[in-house]
């Protein structure tokens, strides 16, 4: 089969088209034909060697596809069957992957494999953290940063079905329009914007309770100045690059905030969480409260060109690898 590999961490130029056996599925576990691959940005982190990885290494944590065979014990797959998967796999940059079958979830009929795999880890990753990590209510006003990428997306409209008040961060004009769209209902320009002033004269003075942080080194002074007393700084990502260590007497100056550093898979650790987030995700799905935007979709040989696109901020929604 075919698969992204890389043996050296770098730019976009050291992912590999390479020809490997196709995998077998051992004990509990499916062997899943791709038709559609997420793209996350956690796989920059990986291959620039911000998070390191054993290598040479297969890319990837997220697809979708037709359950091609299973393991001795599966019952919770058949062959046929369509089957996404957002983690618990470091190589799904391919045309067949291996997971273990309880990492694997049922998308309900009307998500096809493409609108699975642009959906699932983001969507997990969004409702963990405004459910779960701090659960969002109505009326609150949550800052949310990158707000057109894949993720951002996802927590505008959930954020706002939850019938909280959205103030979204994005880097460009058409993205500003993108997301009141969605119904933000206040949007910074932050490479322009000062993002503490802004919402600061947006809550009247207060601050939000909650502000989710994907962009890290750059926006991190911003958020915290955003805070309202008590308020919780989630820390999810590093697009920018990785934030500066922390000094606790700045949260207690700040007015007793909380500073988290969550990740999805601690919210998704067992079979029981992931489906029950997966549930609710697809749930939002099939209302139509949340639609998912494939903005770009790539051949699996361009890997690279994904990758040149999500981390000059040319993207917007989800990017899919198509093998
Ligand atoms: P996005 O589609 O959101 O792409 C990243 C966006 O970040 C860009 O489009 C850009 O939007 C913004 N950005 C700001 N500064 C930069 C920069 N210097 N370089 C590149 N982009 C920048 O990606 P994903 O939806 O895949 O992921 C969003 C974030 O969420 C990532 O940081 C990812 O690591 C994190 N994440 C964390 C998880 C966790 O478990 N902790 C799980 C899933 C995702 P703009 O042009 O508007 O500035």
């Amino acid at each position: 089969m075919r698969a992204i590999q890389f043996e050296q961490t770098g730019g976009p130029e050291v992912l590999q088209l390479v020809e490997v056996e196709t995998p077998k599925p051992g004990p509990g576990q499916v062997l899943i034909r791709n038709q559609a691959i997420g793209v996350n940005f956690i796989e920059t982190y990986q291959r620039g060697g911000l998070y390191p990885v054993k290598l040479p290494s297969g890319l990837g944590g997220e697809g979708a596809g037709v359950v091609e065979a299973v393991g001795d014990g599966v019952t919770r797959f058949k062959v046929g069957d369509l089957g996404a998967y957002a983690g618990g796999v470091m190589g799904s940059y391919a045309e067949y992957v291996v997971v273990a079958a309880d990492r694997v979830v049922k998308p309900p009929p009307g998500i096809d494999a493409r609108v699975a795999a642009a959906a699932l880890l983001k969507g997990l990753t969004v409702e963990a953290f405004i459910r779960r990590l701090y659960p969002v209510k109505a009326g609150e006003t949550v800052l949310v940063h990158a707000a057109a990428g894949g993720v951002g997306q996802i927590m505008v409209q959930w954020l706002k079905a939850i019938g909280a008040e959205v103030i979204a961060t994005v880097g460009s004009e058409e993205k500003a329009e993108l997301v009141r769209g969605l119904g933000a209902d206040h949007v910074i320009l932050y490479r322009d914007q000062d993002v503490a002033a802004e919402v600061k004269r947006i809550t009247g003075g207060k601050g939000v309770p909650v502000a989710y942080d994907s962009v890290g080194k750059d926006t991190f002074e911003g958020t915290l100045g955003s805070l309202a007393r008590r308020g919780w700084f989630v820390s999810f990502g590093n697009a920018s690059g990785p934030v500066p260590p922390v000094d606790p007497l700045r949260l207690m100056r700040g007015g007793s905030l909380v500073f988290t550093r969550p990740t999805l898979f601690d919210y998704a650790s067992t079979t029981e969480e992931l489906d029950a987030s997966a549930a609710a995700l697809f749930e939002m799905i099939a209302s139509g409260k949340v639609k998912i935007e494939i903005g770009q979709t790539f051949r699996l040989a361009e890997a690279r060109k994904a990758h040149e696109a999500l981390e000059s901020r040319a993207t917007v929604g989800a990017s899919l690898l198509i093998p």
